[in-house]
């Protein structure tokens, strides 16, 4: 298992978003990746999805987006912030990287 992975099982997307600043009501909040002025993102457990601008992306690439940063920092942060005790720091897999790439 990748770290990303582990971070995935560990963390979940309400639960970093709520963390991060966004505030959603019944799983619906308002989407960070566009202008958003009624709540079109919907906060799955796994990943998010967008109704609006059809942004979609898992719990890393929530933090990456919410703050700005690459999905390897937003790794680092979140097993920061939540404590999870991961090696982040080694080199990232091959395997991260793949997945990476896929997502863009
Ligand atoms: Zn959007």
């Amino acid at each position: 298992m990748t770290t990303f992975e582990i971070i995935k099982e560990r963390v979940t997307v309400p639960r970093a978003a709520e963390y991060y600043g966004i505030t959603s009501r019944n799983g619906m909040c308002c989407c960070f990746e566009h202008n958003d002025k009624h709540p079109s993102m919907k906060l799955y457990e796994k990943n998010y999805h967008c109704f609006g601008c059809g942004a979609h992306g898992d719990v890393i690439a929530l933090v990456a987006s919410i703050l700005g940063i690459s999905m390897i920092e937003a790794a680092k942060r979140i097993n920061a912030d939540f404590g999870l005790g991961l090696d982040v720091d080694k080199p990232v897999s091959r395997n991260d990287i793949i997945m990476i790439h896929r997502k863009r």
